[in-house]
């Protein structure tokens, strides 16, 4: 399914997957205890988020979903049974708390943003122009978001998380979805993720990384101490098979010769020790990119 070729797929995917956040605990009595409040961690600071766009910074109902699944990230950074869990969902909640991530609603789309929206849409007639335009208000027209709003559940740009708040999803499920998208954003997988960057050609072995990356990391978050490389290896690639995404990624051109053999788990290992071979599980300040503009050189 065309739909699910590209970054677009993983909120849509992880917004409409049940079983997205099956083990993740309740948002609903957590709270700060006198022990939580030392340090600069992210679960001292009040829960917030900024938004894409301030004047229509996302209200009512979207906002109290998120907040409750800010919550959850933070129940699961003091209580969560494992540190790389822990500090996964620690470090999520501080970019999010800090606007290193901007979230709002695909009705905030404008310019280079909604232009890449259109151009992962089946139907391309609505995108003006074969590079983004060069108006950052470009609004495109009612008819490209009547389709966005159709197709999409929700589309991650660079490091603008985007949300089609008229579905329905449980707070914990947004939770594991913010990991994912953070992990998107984190490894700029926008710029990894087409071999012909403009066209939004698919690069089936890069884009399969930046998914398999993020699935594991809400691996890491979901299961806790139960996340071991071996299970969040196979827990990538059931989520990537029944979300269709299709994939055929070539592990010769990822992996080294005497490697093959062990096959993708060899991914799971490098991020689990972080060592930005298949790039950065844990979505630490120092290693946040410094900005968020169009990819540079993009093609391959
Ligand atoms: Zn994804």
């Amino acid at each position: 399914m065309s739909t699910y070729r590209s970054i677009l797929l993983a909120v849509a995917a992880s917004l409409c997957g049940i079983a997205c956040a099956d083990n993740a605990p309740s948002a609903s009595d957590s709270g700060p205890s006198g022990e939580d409040l030392k340090g600069d961690r992210a679960t001292t600071r009040p829960l917030t988020f900024h938004p894409i766009a301030p004047r229509h910074a996302p209200s009512g109902s979207a906002r109290t979903t998120l907040l409750a699944a800010l919550d959850a990230l933070g129940r699961v950074a003091r209580e969560g049974t494992a540190t790389r869990q822990q500090r996964l969902a620690d470090e999520t909640l501080a970019r999010i708390q800090a606007g290193d991530v901007l979230i709002g609603s695909l009705d905030d789309a404008r310019g280079t943003d909604l232009w890449h929206m259109c151009k992962d849409l089946d139907d391309q007639r609505a995108c003006p122009t074969a590079t983004p335009p060069s108006d950052p208000a470009w609004a495109g027209t009612a008819a490209l978001f009547a389709a966005l709003r159709r197709d999409l559940d929700g589309y991650t740009w660079g490091n603008r998380l985007y949300f089609n708040f008229a579905v329905t999803v449980a707070p914990e499920a947004l939770a594991a979805t913010l990991v994912h998208e953070v992990d998107h954003a984190f490894n700029r997988s926008e710029c990894w993720y087409y071999e012909v960057y403009f066209a939004h050609v698919v690069d089936p072995t890069l884009a399969f990384l930046e998914e398999y990356r993020a699935f594991v990391a809400e691996c890491v978050y979901k299961r806790g101490k139960g996340a071991t490389a071996l299970r969040c290896d196979a827990s990538a690639h059931v989520e990537l098979r029944e979300r269709e995404y299709g994939f055929s990624p070539d592990l010769s051109s990822l992996l080294e010769p005497d490697e093959l053999a062990r096959g993708t788990i060899v991914i799971a290992q490098g991020l689990f020790a972080d060592d930005g071979r298949f790039g950065w599980l844990i979505p630490s300040p120092l290693s946040w990119p410094s900005d968020f503009a169009e990819c540079e050189a993009p093609d391959r």
